[in-house]
């Protein structure tokens, strides 16, 4: 029988129950316990804020399965030689797909002119169609997938760009020009990586139609901030909306805070259910037991 350490201390309320249902789910017997001789933990349940930061004792751990999706907080730890897999949770994609598709709508919509119109000006202007309406996620992983069906489901003609080649997707420095030059509203679902650390850098965000709208759901660090505060000032920007950052919180006097066309929202876009991600931890401690490969497994040298 297994032992589990669940080493991620502020979320043991909500695994306490779901966890071992859904080993038992799986037809697993397995201990789930907050504390243990590091030599006798079979798997780590993590999350890149515990406690737990020396893995050097954990001699016979067979893998550390992380709770959160963003792995690049954790994934740098040389004491970390176990096999490292990230959260790909149905329940988080889900969040993820209603927050990038409830705030392509607001911006495709106009919503906020009708929302907030204390001059109750009659403005009967038309919004666009969807088909007319480029979007381009940066991104194409299991959440940049997600969100491009769901836009494509509403007609929104959507590009999609990653690290590597695959059918119907951009990839490299020219496909990213390319991915950049359609965009009226941009989705950045990248991992932090010393790769895509300031993507959207002044000259990048330059290529963006002038009024092209971003939605920021992946890492604050993707996009340089002071580049974007100028190109937001210039107009060149129409809007940002902005769910994670380089310092979180974010400071209560970051420029982001006051800019009239920018919208915060603090770092709520996704997060990890409990009641499905038990599943996809009892999944993995499944196939370690039967000896199969690990799902979502990060790659050390890529870094996500
Ligand atoms: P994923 O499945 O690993 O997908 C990552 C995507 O980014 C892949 O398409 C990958 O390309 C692409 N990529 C990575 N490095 C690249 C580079 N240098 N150039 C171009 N493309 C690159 O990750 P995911 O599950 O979709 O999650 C994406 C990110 O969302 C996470 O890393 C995390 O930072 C963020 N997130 C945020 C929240 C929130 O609440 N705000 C919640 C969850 C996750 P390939 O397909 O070619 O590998």
């Amino acid at each position: 029988m297994p032992t589990i350490l669940f080493a991620a201390p502020s979320l043991w309320p909500e695994y306490r129950e779901a966890l071992p249902q859904a080993l038992a789910e799986a037809g697993l017997a397995g201990d789930v316990v907050t504390e243990a001789a590091p030599d006798q933990v079979d798997y780590i349940v993590y999350a890149p804020s515990s406690p737990l930061q020396d893995f050097t004792p954990y001699t016979r751990t067979k893998a550390v399965l992380s709770l959160w999706a963003g792995v690049e907080r954790v994934v740098g730890n040389p004491t970390l030689i176990q096999p490292l897999c990230r959260m790909v949770d149905p329940g988080l994609t889900e969040g993820m797909v209603e927050w990038v598709v409830g705030h392509t709508l607001r911006h495709h919509l106009g919503m906020d002119r009708h929302i907030v119109n204390p001059g109750h000006v009659w403005d009967p202007t038309c919004p666009p169609l969807a088909r007319e309406r480029p979007v381009t996620l940066l991104g194409m992983g299991a959440l940049g997938t997600a969100c491009a069906a769901a836009l494509r489901g509403l007609n929104f003609p959507v590009t999609g760009w990653s690290r590597t080649a695959k059918p119907g997707c951009l990839h490299g420095e020219d496909g990213l020009r390319q991915a950049l030059a359609t965009a009226q509203v941009l989705v950045t679902l990248l991992p932090r990586t010393a790769e895509t650390e300031n993507l959207l850098n002044a000259d990048r965000l330059a290529l963006l139609p002038r009024g092209a709208v971003i939605l920021n759901p992946g890492r604050g660090a993707l996009i340089d901030d002071a580049a974007l505060l100028a190109a937001l000032d210039r107009g060149h920007i129409g809007h940002a909306t902005l769910d994670v950052f380089r310092i979180e919180p974010l400071p209560p006097d970051h420029p982001f805070w006051s800019h009239p066309q920018v919208t915060v929202t603090p770092h709520i876009a996704a997060d990890t259910r409990a009641s499905s991600a038990a599943r996809v931890l009892a999944e993995n401690i499944r196939r370690g037991e039967a000896g199969e490969p690990f799902l979502h497994l990060v790659d050390r040298q890529r870094g996500y």
